[in-house]
């Protein structure tokens, strides 16, 4: 079952989204790669969600990429006596470490390390930036408050300070144990939220190994400073603009946007641009023309996917947002401005063999009007370079790893099939004329595009490009 658009569709799953054939329609209608959000739902329900997810992979024969977020530092205040209180502008406000229920006065804060970072003048802001306090007096187990925007705040409500850099792990407890049960169902990526520094994907990398690549949020200021440390060492990049949006002013979140795809492009590395995508798609079966024209904007950006969040986990209609989603990127991709670059890329090839040799098979490709560009990888490396070419026409990448090819479901361009790898070269060729015609990337006498390692089975490897014409 191919594809017939080059930018991927994440899709988050919730209580909405539960059942295996709810899942399989998402699939059916464009999703590429499913998300659990480790913030939300029970761990049973999201081994439910997976094995849902496994099988249908297998039903259908394509791989489905897993990403699973872990829900990171996200900072709460504790409980208020009757459920909530009434904040109002101008009056002060205090954060302790004092468990007992709090009212319009103060409220615990049960993070003791975080009260170290303040100063006066910090911003805290409360219930995603609705209401904001500044900071006046900071002791080591308390903090007094003015509040500067005042309302209604409830138990354990999130809590946002944008410009302090917070002395607390990107990884807690909570995270670990989650990270521990992500990596047994084997997912293929691991969200990180709320990364602050490089040294956090660090921690994360020694937990993880090998064992599923690691998908950064970019939600904090503090990860913008380090953005071009932190692409090169993530293996995807999310822009994360719920959080990001509350952290950073409104206006700077689309030229964040940009900003962070083209660090992600320069580095080869895959990005998706997150949240609020059909925001309104929660409760009205078709967006506003703005959504659709983020979406758009998205994908004219270069963007690798797009994501739903709470459109797909909790909106009344998951199915149409999915096929919305779909027809909006299709657009876009049968719009000649997208591809019109002057017949170069927009990315420059590093100095290796394989960066020359994909891309020379874009050039090649778009002279010869192939139908298809077919990669042979090992590690998926060859087709994230193959991709970051924006090719005109699709890639179909041929490896013998699942793992390998469930990864590449988040990437631009890359559709997968699992094969075993060639004895030798001719029966590669014959393999990849035979792949690309029986999953209809290409027809009887059409060009196709081939690149590949000789010898076979060596990652990075890549060193072989050839042009096979199918029999008319
Ligand atoms: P979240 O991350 O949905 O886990 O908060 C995405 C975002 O902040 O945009
Ligand atoms: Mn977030």
């Amino acid at each position: 079952m191919r594809r017939y658009r080059q930018a991927k569709i994440i899709c988050t799953l919730g209580p909405k989204t539960e059942r295996p054939e709810v899942i399989e329609k998402l699939f059916e209608s464009g999703a590429d790669v499913f998300r659990l959000n480790f913030s939300h739902g029970e761990r049973e329900d999201h081994a439910k969600r997976i094995s849902a997810i496994r099988a249908l992979e297998k039903k259908f024969s394509r791989p489905v990429a897993i990403l699973t977020d872990l829900q990171g530092p996200k900072l709460r205040v504790g409980n208020f006596e009757n459920g909530s209180a009434n904040l109002e502008k101008g009056n002060s406000f205090r954060f302790d470490l004092d468990r007992h229920p709090g009212n319009h006065t103060r409220i615990c804060l049960p993070h003791p390390e975080i009260f170290g970072a303040l100063y006066e003048g910090t911003t805290i802001l409360l219930d995603d930036g609705k209401l904001s306090l500044t900071v006046e007096e900071a002791g080591k187990d308390y903090a007094i408050t003015k509040i500067t925007v005042g309302g209604i705040i409830s138990d354990r409500k999130g809590v946002n300070i944008p410009n302090a850099v917070l002395p607390i792990t990107a990884i807690t407890d909570k995270d670990r144990s989650d990270l521990e049960f992500a990596l047994d169902q084997e997912v293929d990526y691991i969200g990180l939220s709320f990364i602050q520094r490089p040294a956090d994907i660090r921690e994360a990398r020694k937990l993880i190994g090998n064992r599923a690549l690691i998908m950064s949020k970019l939600e904090k200021p503090s990860s913008i400073d380090h953005l071009d440390d932190i692409v090169a060492m993530s293996d995807a990049i999310m822009v994360a603009r719920g959080d990001l949006g509350v952290e950073m002013p409104t206006e700077d979140v689309p030229i964040l946007q940009r900003r962070i795809i083209r660090a992600c492009r320069k580095h080869g590395k895959p990005v998706v641009v997150a949240t609020q995508m059909l925001e309104s798609m929660i409760s009205s079966p078709r967006p506003t023309r703005a959504e659709a024209s983020d979406v758009a904007t998205a994908v004219y950006d270069q963007a690798d996917a797009v994501m739903l969040s709470a459109e797909t986990a909790v909106g009344s209609y998951p199915i149409e947002a999915v096929r919305i989603m779909e027809r909006i990127i299709g657009r876009v991709e049968r719009d000649p401005i997208f591809w019109d670059r002057g017949g170069s890329s927009d990315t420059t090839p590093e100095a290796t063999t394989a960066d020359a040799i994909t891309a020379a098979a874009r050039q090649v490709a778009e002279t010869v009007s192939a139908a298809v560009i077919v990669t042979y990888t090992t590690s998926g490396s060859t087709s994230i370079r193959a991709a970051r070419e924006r090719p005109t026409v699709p890639i179909l990448c041929v490896t013998e790893h699942v793992r390998t090819a469930r990864r590449l479901a988040v990437v631009w361009g890359v559709q997968c099939v699992i094969a075993e790898d060639a004895k030798d070269f001719a029966s590669m060729i014959d393999e990849a004329r035979l792949l690309a015609q029986s999953f209809e990337f290409a027809s009887p006498g059409q060009p196709l595009v081939v690149t590949a390692g000789v010898p076979f089975g060596t990652p990075g490897a890549t060193n072989v490009l050839r042009i096979e014409l199918l029999d008319s």
